[in-house]
């Protein structure tokens, strides 16, 4: 059985023991490699103001020569704090009066949210025209007092850029609202997710997840009529059967299985070329996390893994995932994949391993930086997460 699993500490616990070690920072010269997807638009932000849903901390390599290095990390998506204001949520005068007081809305069409030059999250007042097709308001949250909303204006037709989108791997299209300066476009979040605050990072993810139940769930999953959305966004009732429905959240487990000195990496169908990451899979019912590690391993690789480990959660909004990262063992070496889940399966030394991180392996590339599979590699080659 795994160890216990709360959900509080995102830092593993014995992380806290590197708190003396100097602190040194090492610049990968190749970092944009990390990076499969970078930014659209251009950015002067500094390196070190990349947003971090963590505070921002540096680990400790040993490479095969002995010599330290430094990687810096990031986990986007996983939590700023943001004051979601839950009880506000069932009093629609106040909603009313804050979103026409001040209130901030984020248009998201079809999942892609408004961005500002390339990097930023681009709000807007309620009554602005590019609002004109959207939704309800979801209540995101009070943002240091700014009430945060965001609405789907999916129903809305640009003129140019429509067929790129949801198609493939990532969409690259971008989409320019007639009512908005030429600054801000609707993009894919993949692109810009590394670029965000915590903060923002937070409330787009909601944004996307909630605004994606809506439209996936405009009918009573009991009776079959149409439902409407009521507390702000975060409930739709049925007004045929009284039924009442909640936003969900998939859960999904991730794996890093290490087998002494190498770890397990697969690679999906569709996925860009050379491109490998940990092993995931979705918990079903029924079963605990440990159990759908071991399950998902065994069925996509063949390979048993014992003892289960959890490191760190990411709120993974596409659609409506949350990540649930683990340090799996594995007890066993022969690799058989199931063709019908993995392209490919492989073993990866450390010093490999390293080398694909900093973007300087011939063939394989790494896990997007970001995702919380890099975070658990990144953990693995520092020594962190064994
Ligand atoms: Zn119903």
């Amino acid at each position: 059985m795994g160890k216990p699993t709360t959900n509080a500490p995102n830092l593993p616990n014995h992380l806290g023991r590197f708190h003396l070690w100097k602190q040194l920072q090492y610049i990968f010269s190749a970092l944009g490699c990390f990076c499969r997807f970078p930014p659209i638009g251009t950015s002067s932000r500094p390196r070190d103001t990349i947003a971090l849903a963590q505070p921002a901390w540096h680990h400790r390599a040993k490479q095969s020569n002995g010599a330290a290095m430094i990687l810096t990390d990031t986990l986007v998506f996983a939590g700023s704090a943001l004051d979601r204001a839950a009880h506000l949520r069932h009093d629609p005068v106040k909603m009313a009066d804050l979103l026409a007081n001040g209130g901030q809305v984020l248009p998201l069409w079809r999942g892609k949210p408004l961005i500002v030059g390339g990097t930023n999250l681009a709000w807007v007042p309620a009554g602005h025209p590019v609002l004109a097709h959207g939704t309800d308001p979801v209540f995101l949250g009070l943002d240091d007092g700014i009430a945060r909303f965001a609405t789907d204006i999916s129903d809305w037709s640009p003129e140019a850029g429509a067929e790129a989108v949801e198609v493939g791997f990532f969409d690259s299209s971008a989409q320019f609202h007639p009512g908005l300066p030429d600054t801000h476009a609707f993009l894919e979040l993949r692109g810009v997710m590394t670029q965000l605050t915590p903060r923002a990072a937070e409330l787009v993810a909601t944004a996307k997840a909630v605004l994606h139940w809506h439209r996936s769930h405009r009918f009573c999953a009991v009776c079959g009529a149409p439902s409407n959305p009521i507390n702000a966004g975060w409930q739709r009732a049925c007004g045929t059967c009284a039924a009442q429905h909640f936003p969900r959240t998939d859960p999904v487990v991730i794996m890093l299985v290490q087998r002494g000195n190498k770890l397990l990496l697969g690679r999906s169908p569709g996925w860009p070329e050379g491109m490998f990451s940990c092993l995931a899979g979705f918990v079903e019912p029924g079963e605990t996390v440990e159990a759908a590690v071991r399950r998902e391993v065994l069925e996509e690789t063949n390979i048993t893994v014992g003892d289960v480990r959890y490191v760190a959660s990411q709120p993974w909004p596409f659609p409506a995932s949350l990540m649930m990262g683990f340090i799996g063992d594995a007890t066993s070496d022969d690799i058989t994949i199931d063709p019908a889940e993995l392209e490919a399966a492989i073993w990866v030394t450390r010093e490999d391993m390293m080398d694909i991180m900093a973007g300087q392996h011939p063939t394989i590339r790494p896990a997007r930086k970001g995702a919380i599979a890099y975070h658990l590699i990144a953990h693995w080659l520092a020594d962190t997460a064994r």
